[in-house]
């Protein structure tokens, strides 16, 4: 002999404990077998919902055995009566549970979703079975645009999607007027018809009538039965799904569908949101855009000295110079420095601001006194004549080489301009050539503008001064420059007593630019961090809302068969949309703010890397931040989320 379909054998549920515990069912055994249709009548509050819940496997017995074709319900893992749920139970509630923000359509399926039926096949499945029920019309409609007997024929589609074998109505005509009342009646007879059980539950003895069999329950105990009066009815044959549901893929796409839905559903709210972590996200992108233009910048700048230079000021070390005014480099210093072993050139420096003339043409520009070597050590080349010679330095000889700008604002035609003489305060010098042209500095600055005379000549008529503002170092072999600093360092020592200068390479100049960007980096990334985390703190406030608005809506897809993991998958995949949205937005802001600062001349460097971080932090801030409101939806007691208003 087959085990009946459904089978309670002393089942008892108590709610509380002690002198509040309450007996909503009191020792209930029960038979019911397949094709059915059974009326379950009481009063209000005699424990119908409870028994209803116990057998749609929505509540476990306090005690006592329940029984599906003889396999012990108290034996199956919250997945295995999710399944349970999915292929034999269809519901239909009194207050017709459909979710508002979805149409008639998509709520019939909903259940098909989670028993994995492809799209396309759920959306034919729906029509069909909304088309009998005469929702033809209606497919597209939302719940709030339709009467309350068609939300429940909507219901009864959802019920009815998975082909369940058994459908539990829960007073479904109590909210009905008399008219939709009979209309659904006539259905579920039509239903049973078709080879159906149907387990009627209601209150109202004249609609108890239209079934079959008709069992009174009160004060949770049944107290009558009028017993099973039909043959059994043959095994409906039954197209069965898959009993582990959807793919992960599947699950995961309808996630994303259903979070964007909800997300429309609170557009403003879901943009508030979504602001915290747009300007995190915009703030690092284009924060590191401009660090990262600057720190290019000044890179290049050092860099463009070349490798092999060394630095010496006057002042000792930490001190910083002002206007060079500290009086302890001398030329004979330079001249001492430039005879050490691996020195290329050593040149002495010294600059000022002053007037050219040159007949009718004035022109302003810096004049830096400097030795026959200084071309050696710049690596530059000239463009006409030649550099200055020593014989020049030595004899204090009225000599200038011209940038090409400087040269540009004397001379109509800069290619005469060698062998002419310009006057510069108030001696005549020279033009011995003009540089080749180097262009502006990054950062903005005219390297052309310049012009050069002997330091020596310089110091005499000009300066005013016979210390050095600098001197530049030379080294030939880079690979022993520290040696070479080092000997140069030794030098000067023993030349002043004290140490009163500073030597730097570009490699320790580079290390602190290097250091300075690295600590403004630090400080961008602490500012983005921040704005994430509070960014976070917002989607995970939302997305707990969002949970405790939603809890019928959760309780109605577990009572459809979701698993726990499709409700934490949902809200994941909703906060992960939270997220993901905003670090686009965040992004394309970014990038928007980086270009207008482009435009506006400012040096920004565009990297994908910032972009990419920034996304993916936002992804993440989504993640940790929805999981906690994602547990708190998939733990819900079904029974509670449906009871919840
Ligand atoms: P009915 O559906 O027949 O109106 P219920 O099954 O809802 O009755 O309730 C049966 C009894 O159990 C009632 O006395 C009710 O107060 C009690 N009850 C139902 N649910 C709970 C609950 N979650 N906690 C405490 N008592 C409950
Ligand atoms: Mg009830």
């Amino acid at each position: 002999m087959t085990p009946p379909l459904i089978e309670l054998k002393d089942v008892t549920r108590y709610y509380g404990s002690g002198d509040t515990e309450v007996r909503a069912l009191d020792g209930v055994s029960l038979t019911i077998e397949t094709g059915e249709f059974v009326a379950i009548v009481g009063q209000s509050g005699s424990g119908k919902s409870t028994l209803m819940n116990m057998l749609g496997c929505l509540d476990r017995p306090t005690t006592g055995v329940y029984s599906i074709r003889g396999q012990n319900v108290s034996d199956l893992d919250p997945d295995g009566l999710a399944a349970l749920r999915r292929q034999t139970f269809g519901f239909i509630f009194q207050r017709y549970n459909l979710l508002a923000s979805v149409t008639a359509s998509e709520n019939v399926e909903i259940p098909a979703v989670y028993a994995g039926l492809k799209l396309s096949e759920r959306r034919e499945k729906a029509a069909s079975l909304l088309a009998k029920l005469g929702l033809g019309e209606r497919i597209y409609h939302k719940p709030g645009q339709l009467s309350g007997g068609q939300q429940q024929r909507v219901a009864v589609a959802r019920a009815l999607v998975n082909d369940a074998e058994v459908i539990l109505a829960d007073e479904p005509t109590g909210a009905l007027d008399s008219g939709s009342s009979n209309d659904l009646l006539n259905l579920l007879e039509e239903l049973h018809a078709s080879g159906r059980t149907i387990i009627l539950i209601t209150h109202d003895q004249k609609v108890a009538a239209r079934a079959k069999r008709v069992i009174e329950i009160r004060d949770g105990k049944i107290v009558s039965d009028s017993g099973n009066h039909q043959a059994a009815a043959e095994e409906v044959p039954q197209y069965r799904y898959d009993r582990k549901g959807p793919s992960a893929l599947a699950q995961v796409v309808e996630s994303v569908k259903m979070a964007f839905r909800s997300l429309r559903a609170n557009l403003f709210r879901t943009a508030l949101t979504l602001l915290g972590v747009v300007i995190g996200v915009s703030a690092v992108v284009a924060m590191l855009a401009i660090g990262e233009g600057s720190r290019a910048d000044v890179m290049a700048r050092f860099e463009s000295m070349g490798p092999n230079l060394l630095f010496v000021r006057p002042g000792a070390p930490g001190t910083r110079m002002r206007g060079g005014a500290i009086a302890t480099l001398t030329l004979e210093d330079a001249q001492a420095l430039g005879e050490l072993e691996n020195i290329l050139a050593a040149v002495p420096s010294r600059s000022t601001n002053a007037t050219l003339r040159n007949g009718g043409k004035d022109y302003s520009s810096s004049i830096e006194g400097v030795s026959e070597t200084w071309h050696i050590a710049q690596n530059r080349d000239m463009l006409y004549g030649t550099f200055f010679e020593k014989e020049d330095v030595d004899r204090r000889m009225g000599v200038v080489v011209l940038g090409t700008t400087t040269a540009g604002n004397l001379f109509d035609d800069i290619e005469t301009a060698v062998g002419q003489y310009v006057f510069l305060g108030g001696a005549p010098f020279e033009v011995a050539g003009v540089l080749e042209s180097k262009g502006a500095t990054s950062w903005g600055q005219d390297q052309d503008d310049v012009a050069l005379i002997p330091i020596t000549t310089g110091m005499m008529r000009l300066f005013g001064q016979s210390y050095l503002s600098s001197i530049t170092i030379a080294v030939d072999d880079t690979e022993r420059i520290a040696e070479t600093e080092a000997a140069a360092h030794a030098l000067l020592l023993a030349r002043h007593g004290t140490e009163d200068f500073q030597i730097r390479n570009t490699a320790s100049i580079l290390a602190s630019v290097e250091e300075t960007q690295n600590s403004f980096s630090i400080l961008l990334g602490s500012v983005a961090a921040i704005s994430l985390l509070v960014g976070g703190i917002g989607v995970m406030n939302i997305m707990l809302v969002s949970v405790s608005e939603r809890t019928r809506e959760i309780g109605v897809r577990m009572a459809t068969g979701a698993r726990r993991s499709d409700i934490l998958t949902q809200f994941i995949v909703e906060s992960l949309v939270v997220g993901g949205l905003g670090g686009i937005a965040g992004v394309a802001i970014g990038f928007g703010i980086v270009f207008i600062l482009a435009q506006s001349g400012m040096s920004v460097a565009v990297t994908p890397l910032p972009a990419i971080l920034a996304f993916s932090s936002a992804l993440g801030t989504g993640l940790v931040f929805g999981l906690l409101p994602a547990r708190q939806a998939s733990r819900l007691d079904p029974v509670a989320a449906l009871a919840s208003e």
